[in-house]
């Protein structure tokens, strides 16, 4: 117990030290929300990153020859993109594959995977993933997770100083215990957070680009149902939250949501097919 106090107490120190001299560079807030965020790297590095990162993905993967989803999926974009606070470059793609995903990276870089379109049935549909996943890239959710990853490593060299005089067995055990201990700890209910950030956001887009909001719920529901039965881990050990929660969430936001709707010049709820 003692030894456990004196490593708590030095490592908090170390810490404490490390991390203070990264803090005054690196203070930002999420838009929407105005959540104040942590990032160690700047805005155009990150965009950077995004841009390499996405040519090389698209590069190794097939581009969707279906043209009813690639056209519903870049006017989508094209219509949410200027409502939000960033002016990106940025990219809309649909990649051929069953699976039901879609993913941004830093910098707007946005793509589709066709099995997440056959599921849909409307572009308010679309416009509810569009919405999440512009706003992991407005809100910085890339950075920030660099970031968090920065600090782990951190983290580490302030372990090994509260440690360095302490018997190797006890490091060794010490170490084992710390990844998992910072992955359950921080890393997935930080993933959770920025979620639930990128719902409620993507839902603020797509009604201010003239969407009804309710489409997201809706399609969560969808997904609710496609993936019943399926085996899937708690939330405690799961990047992403659990789609029941995530319905609540977005129940709880939709009010707001409406009333933005109902100010916006409304957009044709297309059916896909
Ligand atoms: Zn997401």
């Amino acid at each position: 117990m003692r030894l456990v106090k004196k490593v708590f107490g030095s490592f908090k120190y170390s810490l404490l030290l490390l991390t203070f001299f990264l803090l005054i560079v690196a203070c930002s807030k999420a838009p929407v929300t105005g959540r104040s965020q942590l990032i160690l790297i700047s805005e155009s590095q990150e965009i950077q990153l995004g841009l390499t990162a996405y040519d090389q993905v698209l590069s190794s993967e097939k581009l969707s020859s279906n043209q009813e989803y690639v056209s519903a999926v870049k006017r989508v974009g094209n219509k949410i993109a200027p409502f939000t606070e960033k002016n990106y470059n940025w990219r809309f793609n649909v990649i051929e594959s069953s699976q039901v995903n879609a993913w941004c990276l830093p910098g707007g870089k946005i793509a589709f995977y066709e099995g997440i379109l056959d599921i849909m049935e409307n572009e308010g549909q679309i416009a509810a993933v569009m919405g999440h996943e512009i706003a992991h890239a407005t809100a910085r959710h890339g950075g920030e997770r660099i970031s968090l990853g920065i600090l782990t490593q951190v983290g580490a060299i302030a372990l090994q100083i509260a440690l360095r005089e302490e018997d190797p067995a006890i490091q060794y055990a010490v170490f084992q215990a710390y990844i998992p201990a910072v992955s359950i700890g921080a890393i997935l209910p930080f993933s959770r957070k920025q979620e639930y950030e990128a719902d409620r956001m993507g839902m603020v887009y797509m009604a201010r680009a003239g969407y009804d909001p309710q489409e997201a719920i809706n399609l969560w529901k969808i997904m609710l149902e496609v993936n019943k039965g399926k085996e899937r881990p708690p939330q405690w050990l799961s990047t992403h939250p659990i789609t029941e929660n995530r319905i609540k969430e977005l129940e709880e936001f939709l009010p707001e949501a409406l009333e933005i709707y109902n100010d916006s010049d409304k957009e044709p709820n297309r059916k896909i097919r």
